[in-house]
């Protein structure tokens, strides 16, 4: 049993050997597992990656609230809120961004920020250090203007990583199980990229929930290992707390969720939250033209180059089998395509 849901993913996704490039691996670094992709990129188009699935938890909550408009926030080239602006248009709500950064006027919007046009989101940018220090402030007036024109919204905070928006990666950890059963393999270690922890959150909480026998970890692409300890935790406290008794929580992860061992493999950010090195964008190339599969500079390709140089380190020798979950992100790569021809040539 799981909480209200309304479909919007295109589920399940595959989960899909890297044969060519784990066997390259391999050559150079014999103890190393082999690496599979679980293809959350494969979720939809417009509506893909993993956002989709923590709004089909969201969503069916603001629905069951009765509101017209939901408001959500985040960076120019924000996958939740092109994902968000899309879904909304699928269900016939009406979207409003929050955007922290420069505006961008609407004939030079690129990526996702183009999308969110088209989709037909409203959007209102507010300058990083506007944003940074009121962000509540600014989406609880947002909340009261649509009061005042009589409408009701419902705010989602950045990433859908909250109590509700966890459930979306606690209930892909069923289908992870069922993935894992097919492939004949029981990989010890999961990744996935951490942004603002919710992905990490509910794998961490399903890897629990459904005997998956596996470490999650995050490879956090902004902040540090500190904040999304405490991130992470305080998710998935609260979804404990507010569902713990119903939804196969169950009794028993009252008192073990706080032994949950929450996992993150920081030094990967480099120069900043969304900057990424020459490193990445070569990666980035690599993967695309040696296995057709498309990683982007904020999310994807940082955390894969973190987990590979993990594994060069020979930090996960011992396994078998590892599994990256790819996140999507691909519309944020349109936005920095200028950098694959300055730093990679
Ligand atoms: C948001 C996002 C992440 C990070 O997920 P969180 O739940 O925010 O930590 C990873 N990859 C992509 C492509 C994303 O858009």
């Amino acid at each position: 049993m799981l909480p209200p849901r309304i479909p919007l993913a295109r589920l399940n996704t595959p989960l899909h050997l890297l044969a060519r490039f784990s066997e390259k691996l391999k050559s150079a670094y014999p103890d190393a597992p082999r690496i599979w992709l679980k293809r959350d990129d494969l979720t939809g188009f417009a509506l893909s990656g993993n956002k989709v699935r923590k709004l089909e938890f969201t969503l069916a909550e603001a629905r069951s609230q009765g509101c017209d408009t939901v408001i959500t926030c985040g960076g120019v080239q924000s996958n939740h809120c092109r994902a968000t602006a899309i879904a909304c248009a699928q269900l016939g709500l009406k979207c409003h961004l929050l955007l922290r950064g420069e505006s961008v006027p609407a004939e030079h919007a690129d990526g996702n920020i183009f999308i969110d046009q088209l989709a037909g989101a409203t959007i209102a940018f507010h300058s990083v250090s506007d944003y940074q220090k009121n962000l509540n402030e600014l989406l609880l007036s947002a909340q009261d203007e649509v009061a005042r024109s009589g409408g009701k919204a419902f705010i989602i905070p950045t990433g859908a990583s909250d109590e509700i928006g966890i459930w979306g990666y606690v209930a892909a950890c069923e289908e992870l199980k069922h993935d894992f059963a097919k492939s004949g393999i029981t990989p010890g270690h999961v990744f996935c990229a951490t942004g603002s922890g919710g992905t990490q959150a509910g794998l961490t909480l399903g890897a629990y929930r459904s005997q998956l026998n596996t470490q999650v970890w995050g490879i956090n692409v902004c902040d540090d290992e500190n904040y999304f300890l405490h991130k992470v935790n305080e998710d998935i406290t609260a979804c404990v707390a507010r569902y713990g008794d119903r939804y196969d929580l169950g009794k028993a992860i009252h008192t073990a969720h706080k032994d949950l061992p929450i996992k993150v493999i920081d030094g990967y950010v480099g120069p900043g939250y969304a900057k990424a090195t020459a490193e990445i964008f070569d990666l980035i190339k690599e993967f695309a033209s040696q296995e057709g599969v498309i990683f982007d500079p904020v999310y994807t390709g940082k955390a894969f180059y973190g987990l590979l140089s993990e594994i060069k380190k020979g930090r996960f020798d011992a396994e078998q089998d590892v599994v990256f979950i790819h996140t999507g992100g691909a519309f944020g790569l349109f936005a920095q395509r200028h950098c694959f021809y300055s730093k990679t040539q």
